[in-house]
């Protein structure tokens, strides 16, 4: 930042009022946010803080965001950094962290300094949910934009923002008008990220609870629609807790090319999605599962969390091994939510069952990592998407969601269907409560036992504690669906007379598209690439002498016979390849759920129970079931 811009920003700082409206005697934190050349990318961050008593200052910017279990380290983008007393006297500062500043202040109880920090801050970073200005909005994250003064953590924060004429402001922060923001401190702050820009804005009320959606972006979405299906989901999963816990929501929206996924936040969220979502129902559908799963964490880690990341170490590693709850319940209750208020049909919910479990059974990884595992190193494995991932971990959201089946399955079965994980949520909500020291795995355990009236222990030791399989057809058979192996149809079954029931060729890759052939993405220890020396990043060329690609692999795969010679060649790094193996074999099938033909009375009001809708008796409905 230049001399002069530092003058401009303290000049303009000194004209305008500070904020105080709910500090009282706390002096608490100032933020200015300025956005005034937002095409380049850049941010500046003006941060005072009033009365500093203390000989130094550190201030530090968070080495993660709260959402995601990696280390980010957005203090990397910090472009310039200066601190000021009152007078604007330039302070001595130096580096004592990768991410922390430490400012010679010379504030003493007696002569207290009014210390203002002013630094500028790439933001490009759209996918990661973290910060990202261009000409046309601001998304902004504090954990990676307002550094932290620990001392006042727990004080009052106010944050201001100067953006361009004609942008506006949508989080969950309270407004103190249109441009000053109120947090009760900062963990409230990092928890309610801001968008800044021409955004649209739709409004709905549930429970005369108002609710925002700010979308950034441009698709075909149907207002009413959104409006509509949001609102049923904001109203099955408040009934599941008894009440909304906030007097506001937003959901933050950005619909842009190449962006998915979603951060839960204290009463907002930030989701991203495709244009190409509203264009069919289907996509459409897809995105309301992230809809329903960013809600649902409005009480699952937004209100009771994890010990070990409850409260925040924003300078390290927070480890839990309960993210299989955090994540996999969310995602278990995702789509169950959709279900249960008909917004995807059974069908569709039996499908996306069936793709989790067929996920799980076909990942050498299950073998290795247990829920509780993947949960603690989500730090350095899960949340790092190696090659090697397939074979050694376990997803907690996919796994997790599985368990949460079968722990729900088990305490309905237990309680006659009186009682269920609907129960187990309500309670951890009541019991740990937002700013709690958060719940230990033996806490879920217990309150688990105490709503099924039984020790579930055993269960818990079997799907969260130890790696392997899950007992999910006695789980499934409670409520009336099997699980079962779908045939898969592929374009040369019928040329090499081959049955759809019969083993497939299977050489263990997974493939994206390269530059010329198919680029080995990863390499699963159950097929005999793996042995054969195939490594991540060979690009296949050719199969038996037949061209591949990206997108026809699969077809050249599927058109071997099992035990099968093939030869492979690949370019690894700038040479030419070639590797013999014999192909290996797996079931020509998915692992696939539907509804049992002839289920019994205590199905049918299991199912009935579970769903909160009818066993669907009409021949129709029950075709529809069959397709699994
Ligand atoms: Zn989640």
């Amino acid at each position: 930042m230049t001399r002069l811009a530092l003058f401009l920003i303290s000049a303009w700082l000194v004209l305008q009022p500070s904020p105080r409206a709910h500090a009282g005697d706390d002096p608490g934190v100032v933020f200015t946010l300025l956005l005034n050349r937002p095409q380049t990318q850049t941010l500046r961050v003006v941060m005072e803080i009033p009365q500093l008593t203390s000989t130094e200052a550190a201030v530090s910017m968070p080495a993660w965001r709260p959402g995601r279990y990696v280390i980010l380290d957005p203090a990397s983008e910090v472009r310039t950094f200066a601190a000021f007393d009152a007078h604007g006297t330039a302070l001595p500062f130096r580096k004592s962290d990768k991410a922390t500043w430490t400012i010679q202040a010379d504030g003493t109880a007696q002569s207290p300094v009014d210390l203002r920090i002013e630094y500028e801050i790439y933001a490009n970073e759209l996918n990661l949910r973290t910060r990202h200005v261009d000409a046309t909005h601001a998304f902004l994250d504090a954990s990676s934009v307002c550094m932290l003064y620990a001392p006042r953590r727990a004080d009052p924060v106010h944050i201001r923002i100067e953006a361009p004429q004609g942008w506006r402001v949508s989080t969950g922060l309270e407004a103190l008008d249109d441009r000053t923001f109120f947090a009760r401190d900062y963990d409230i702050l990092v928890d309610s990220p801001l968008e800044v820009g021409m955004h649209d804005l739709l409004e709905f009320q549930v429970d005369g609870i108002p609710h925002e959606i700010a979308i950034w972006g441009r698709g075909n979405w149907d207002p009413e629609r959104l409006r509509r299906d949001f609102a049923d989901i904001v109203r099955e999963q408040g009934a599941i807790f008894g009440s909304l816990p906030y007097v506001r929501y937003v959901f933050q929206l950005h619909v842009q090319p190449g962006i998915g996924g979603g951060t839960e936040h204290y009463n907002s969220t930030i989701m991203q999605t495709r244009p190409s979502t509203f264009d069919s129902p289907d996509s459409y559908r897809g995105f309301l599962g992230l809809v329903s799963h960013e809600f649902f964490h409005t009480w699952n880690v937004k209100r009771f969390r994890p010990a070990g990341i409850s409260p925040y170490d924003y300078a390290h590693e927070n480890y839990t091994r309960s993210l299989w709850m955090a994540e996999g319940t969310t995602s278990y209750y995702d789509d169950l939510t959709l279900a249960r208020v008909g917004l995807i049909d059974l069908d569709e919910y039996m499908k996306r069952l069936g793709r989790t479990i067929d996920a799980l059974r076909s990942r050498p990884g299950r073998e290795v990592q247990s829920l509780e595992e993947s949960s603690f190193d989500a730090w350095i494995k899960f949340n790092k998407s190696g090659p090697d991932r397939d074979n050694t971990t376990v997803s907690f959201y996919g796994k997790g969601a599985l368990a949460s089946l079968v722990i729900d399955m088990e305490i309905r079965r237990l309680t006659g269907n009186e009682r269920s994980l609907d129960d187990v949520m309500r309670l951890m909500f009541e019991q740990f409560p937002h700013g709690s020291d958060g719940y230990t795995p033996e806490d879920v355990v217990t309150i688990a036992s105490a709503v099924a009236g039984t020790d579930l222990d055993p269960i818990f030791e079997t799907c969260v504690r130890r790696a392997g399989p899950l007992p999910l057809e006695d789980a499934l058979a409670h409520v009336g669906l099997e699980l079962y192996q779908k045939p898969i149809k592929g374009a040369w079954d019928d040329e090499l007379g081959r049955t759809p029931e019969a083993e497939r060729a299977y050489l263990g890759l997974k493939v994206a598209s390269g530059n010329i052939g198919a680029r080995v993405r990863a390499v699963l220890e159950d097929g005999p690439a793996f042995d054969a020396g195939v490594i991540a990043d060979d690009e296949i060329v050719a199969i038996n002498g037949s061209r591949v690609e990206g997108g026809t692999f699969e077809q050249i795969e599927r058109s071997l016979q099992p035990g099968q010679d093939a030869e492979l060649a690949l370019f690894r790094r700038d040479e030419l390849v070639h590797i013999r193996l014999k192909a290996g074999s797996k079931p020509n099938s998915t692992w696939a759920v539907r509804m049992v033909k002839e289920p019994t009375a205590a199905q049918i009001r299991a199912f009935e129970m579970w769903m909160d809708k009818p066993w669907p008796n009409d021949e129709d409905d029950k075709d529809v079931g069959l397709g699994g």
